[in-house]
């Protein structure tokens, strides 16, 4: 019988196994594929994420990313630059990431299985128990970190159908000189797909180019990331791209069940801006794990504390970032614009990436400057073109 039963080894899982193992709490992760396993991710590990991480990832990091360029998809025009002394977000291989956090948590206890797919869920009132393709076993709580098409949050009655965006990448070889051209900068280009936008991420060997649209209605992006590609002189084969959905975040929805958590992905947690979530599932794990070690104190594994946490730790954050999201992208071109003409909206934009702004203070800003008289004024000193 264990304490805790974590169902994936991405970062949301191995973050809670390892604060669950280093608290003394014997833990079994459950991961479906042999590790080390591809993940389909950017591997942007973004100021804020860092932040959340106690573990030294420096060994993985394939590129410190200072500088952004924004630019607007298929025009000539010069892209719009951040630059920050701070790094701005890590580029990892999700592979290698995930790897090393799944060994932080054996070196601190956690039993990993790997290679062992979760097929069935049940809560009883004594514990749960965990059926694999392997074996059958028992703990006292589970934790879903199974991502965005976990079995857990399915057969548990909290996923929540439709709330998914779309993300899709490659992993393009490039020549030493343009790898050269994209050190230390990212590209992000906004206008196509709608409702989201496309990246070049570099890393130490090749780049990775993507694209996301974060509305559950967008979903046909293959010939917008095939524009972007040709724009890039990028060529690539069908079968090198791979696609994931992004569960968005900021919804109303339940993330606990007695004896039961979700972190991450499986829980809903992804940014509904941006598309990221590892800064979540690594949060998430942490803060699931702080409600088990208390219900293993305490005997109470109604977990209710989990679902007031997540609330008010993650969630009304992501209620904030949804708002600003269907204004961004249902007006891209004047957030663009603003980009350009508006150098305090660039840098909080980014900020926000880097963990040092908050969404309120973003969408303060956008409010005041999209009032009537601020788009009137800047409309008559600066077209939009
Ligand atoms: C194309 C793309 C690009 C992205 N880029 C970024 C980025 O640059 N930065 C960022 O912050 N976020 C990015 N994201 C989002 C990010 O990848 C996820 O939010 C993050 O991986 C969530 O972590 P997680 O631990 O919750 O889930 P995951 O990383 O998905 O891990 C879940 C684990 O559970 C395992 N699993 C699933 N089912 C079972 C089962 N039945 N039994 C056992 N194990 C199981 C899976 O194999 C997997 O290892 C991107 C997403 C996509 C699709």
């Amino acid at each position: 019988m264990y304490d805790s039963i974590v169902v994936g080894a991405g970062p949301a899982g191995t973050i809670a196994a390892s604060k669950l193992a280093n608290a003394g709490a014997r833990v079994l992760v459950l991961e479906r594929h042999a590790l080390p396993r591809y993940k389909a991710c950017a591997g942007a590990v973004s100021g804020r994420a860092a932040s959340f991480l106690t573990t030294d990832f420096s060994s993985v990091v394939e590129d410190t990313i200072h500088r952004v360029k924004v630019c607007w998809a298929n025009s000539n025009a010069a892209p719009v630059e951040y630059t920050s002394k701070m790094p701005i977000a890590y580029l990892v291989m999700r592979s290698r990431f995930d790897e090393l956090l799944t060994n932080t948590a054996v070196c601190a206890g956690a039993t990993i299985h790997d290679g062992e797919r979760v097929q069935a869920i049940s809560i009883e009132p004594w514990g749960v128990q965990v059926q694999t393709t392997h074996s059958t076993y028992k703990a006292a709580t589970v934790i879903g970190a199974d991502g965005a098409t976990g079995v857990v949050a399915r057969q548990t009655d909290l996923y929540v159908p439709q709330s998914s965006g779309v993300a899709l990448e490659i992993e393009a070889p490039v020549s030493p000189q343009q790898l050269a051209k994209w050190q230390n900068t990212v590209l992000i280009s906004y206008g196509a797909p709608r409702h989201g936008y496309a990246w070049v991420f570099p890393k130490s060997e090749h780049v990775s180019i993507g694209t996301g649209t974060f509305s559950p209605r967008h979903r046909d992006i293959v010939k917008d990331f095939s524009a972007f590609t040709d724009s890039l002189e990028i060529t690539w084969q069908r079968q090198d791209l791979k696609a994931h959905p992004i569960p968005l975040g900021g919804r109303d929805r339940e993330f606990c069940r007695p004896r039961l958590l979700l972190v991450g992905d499986a829980a809903g947690l992804a940014d509904p801006l941006s598309g990221e979530g590892i800064a979540h599932a690594v949060h998430s794990g942490k803060l699931a794990a702080d409600s088990v070690l208390a219900a293993l104190a305490t005997g109470d594994f109604s977990m209710d504390n989990y679902q007031a946490i997540i609330e008010k730790e993650i969630n009304s954050d992501l209620r904030m970032a949804k708002q600003l999201s269907s204004t961004f992208y249902a007006l891209p071109k004047v957030f663009f614009h603003l980009f350009k003409t508006n150098q305090q909206m660039l840098r909080w934009y980014f900020e926000l990436v880097q963990g040092h702004r908050n969404y309120q203070d973003v969408w303060d800003l956008v409010k005041r400057l999209l009032a009537p008289q601020a788009l009137l004024n800047r409309h008559q000193s600066e077209p939009l073109n």
